[in-house]
């Protein structure tokens, strides 16, 4: 049995990772500044053998008594919306958070995972994107703050494995669904499906040709861990390669939901890629791992958890 740190843990990814890590009988410290994180997301983990919450931020000095085996470190601001709205946020908890991070790590000899984002890969000009590709990113537009925040953790994360000799993990992980998304977070899974749900049209950004894949959330944890367990300091692609433009993508939800509702147009925001699907081989390869959840079967349950959602 491990004892795990999860920063971001009361996040939408962070809390399915304790939650399975804890299945697995690890111990997990779960940390969240609860700015994107939500008490609601790990409620139901409260109680059970092994789970500890710890408010705070990561940003600033960490101090996590007894013994660490690893450290996942997600906590970061990762919608579009939020890089609008806490964009120095967003900027310190990749750079300084990472740092904070990975000198605990040190201190107590734990490996360290780093999420990082398909966005290092910025507006591609490589499709499908490979981890050998370097990226094409604005550094200064508005997603800037999070692509480049996360550029910086990764080459801060390399540097502490060359230097320091640390035991290092970095998943590049593209656009993931599933329960526990927050409602409000201006992304277009739940966007849509609120949207379809309440009957109003299907806000599509610019004419909807951009693409996207997308990667159900027990998939993606299942990669994660076996990337922690069985991978190296090189990073790794995690995501779905199954690719849709946003229009194709609207029509499906409004399909699958049953709904009477339309589409609307609105305009594309700067910067938005215009293609984003990810090359898995080298995580077939490495973690023998590929994603199994169809998109029909990861929507139904997104769907129910926003039908059931309080708003
Ligand atoms: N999008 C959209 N309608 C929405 C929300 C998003 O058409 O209500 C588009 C957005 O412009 C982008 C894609 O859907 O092309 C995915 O957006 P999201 O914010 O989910 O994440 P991104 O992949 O851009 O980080």
């Amino acid at each position: 049995m491990n004892r795990v740190l999860v920063t971001g843990g009361a996040g939408f990814i962070g809390s399915h990772l304790c939650e399975r890590l804890l299945e697995q009988d690890h111990e997990v410290v779960c940390m969240d500044n609860l700015i994107t994180g939500d008490m609601k997301n790990i409620e139901h983990l409260f109680g059970r053998d092994g789970f500890k919450f710890v408010k705070q931020d990561v940003t600033n000095f960490i101090h996590v008594p007894g013994k660490l085996d690893a450290i996942l470190h997600f906590a970061s601001p990762a919608s579009p919306i939020d890089y609008l709205q806490i964009p120095i946020q967003t900027l310190k908890v990749g750079a300084l958070g990472t740092h904070k991070v990975l000198g605990l790590a040190k201190d107590k000899g734990a490996r360290v995972l780093l999420a990082s984002t398909s966005e290092v890969y910025g507006d591609p000009l490589e499709h499908p994107q490979s981890e050998s590709y370097w990226g094409n990113v604005n550094p200064i537009g508005p997603r800037g703050v999070y692509d480049e925040a996360k550029r910086f953790a990764e080459a801060m994360v390399m540097a502490y494995h060359r230097f320091h000799h640390l035991d290092t993990r970095i998943v590049r992980i593209f656009n993931t669904y599933g329960p526990r998304m927050r409602a409000e977070d201006g992304r277009v899974v739940p966007n849509f499906i609120l949207q379809a749900l309440d009957g109003k049209d299907l806000t599509v950004y610019g004419d909807g040709s951009q693409t996207r894949s997308f990667c159900f959330v027990d998939d993606l944890v299942t990669g994660i861990l076996s990337c922690l367990e069985k991978g190296d300091h090189d990073p790794v692609n995690l995501g779905n390669p199954n690719e849709f433009t946003i229009l194709e993508f609207a029509k499906h939800v409004i399909s699958i939901t049953g709904s009477s509702s339309g589409i609307v147009n609105r305009p594309l925001p700067e910067d938005d890629p215009k293609v984003r699907k990810p090359d898995i081989s080298h995580a077939g390869k490495l973690l023998n791992w590929k994603p199994v959840v169809t998109l029909e079967e990861g929507l139904s349950k997104t769907i129910e958890y926003f039908k059931k959602l309080e708003r």
